[in-house]
């Protein structure tokens, strides 16, 4: 589904991007893990489109991603993106941020997808809150808001940067919780995440990346029981 080849990115003279080669297939769940500052964000940006990229292509069903073409309006309403600081709008409803992408961006009659969107804010334990308002939800609330909202897209993956980065400790489970329900039934994923037990459980493959490049990958219990790469080794010892 997603196949990336070569890929390169610098901002200015830094280099940030040194060649990804990775691909993605319908249904796989693959965890981007590595230190801060490594280019995985970077990686989650060039895919959905939201940067540009120096070198090299990403293919979303063999069709090319860029954000300078006419088509990336299509191709980020098949691939999600869930952030860390969850990004909903504060003066808005719950219902209407989740409703907001299908009615506005992609043109969908508003009452189909009201429908949706209760469903969708049912299966993520917060069908009580469609008239709350984001600041009044804890952090895992809002999150779970915003993992409906991408959903509300019919998306064919979804991309999560560091989606527990931002919450306290009490509240990660939940959202994980949501997210493995989201894999078992099928859903596309790639995870940007510090969770290494999630990315055992839940992952098909990881990606360790380090300075840009692809250090190692593999089965997600053979990268994360047993590292065969040093800096992989190393990285592990520090976050386990
Ligand atoms: P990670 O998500 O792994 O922490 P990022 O992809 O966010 O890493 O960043 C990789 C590198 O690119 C970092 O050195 C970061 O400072 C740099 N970088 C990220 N975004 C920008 C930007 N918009 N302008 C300049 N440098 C950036
Ligand atoms: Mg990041």
């Amino acid at each position: 589904m997603i196949e990336i080849r070569d890929l390169q990115k610098s901002y200015g003279t830094h280099h940030v991007l040194k060649g990804i080669n990775a691909s993605v297939s319908k249904g796989e769940v693959v965890c981007i893990i590595g230190p801060s500052g490594s280019g995985k964000s970077t990686i989650l940006r060039c895919i959905n489109g939201l940067e540009s990229y120096s070198g090299g292509s990403i293919e979303i069903h063999g069709q090319r991603v860029d954000n300078t073409s006419p088509t990336i309006k299509a191709i980020r309403t098949e691939v999600a993106m869930v952030f860390q600081r969850f990004n909903l709008f504060p003066h808005r409803t719950v219902l209407e941020n989740v409703i907001e992408g299908p009615v506005y961006v992609k043109g969908e009659k508003r009452e189909a997808v009201i429908e949706r969107a209760r469903q969708l804010l049912a299966s993520v334990g917060l069908a009580e809150k469609e008239n709350a308002h984001p600041p009044q939800l804890s952090g895992g609330q809002q999150q779970r808001v915003a993992i409906a909202r991408a959903l509300a897209m019919q998306p064919e993956a979804i991309l999560f940067d560091e989606p527990t980065s931002a919450l306290d400790p009490e509240l990660v489970g939940e959202v994980l919780g949501v997210m493995r329900k989201l894999a078992e039934s099928g859903m596309t994923m790639v995870v940007v995440t510090h969770e290494m037990q999630f990315a055992r459980e839940v992952a098909d493959r990881v990606l360790f990346i380090d300075g840009g490049v692809i250090v190692e990958q593999g089965p997600s219990k053979e990268v994360l029981n047993n590292p065969q790469n040093p800096r992989t080794q190393d990285f592990l010892r520090r976050v386990l």
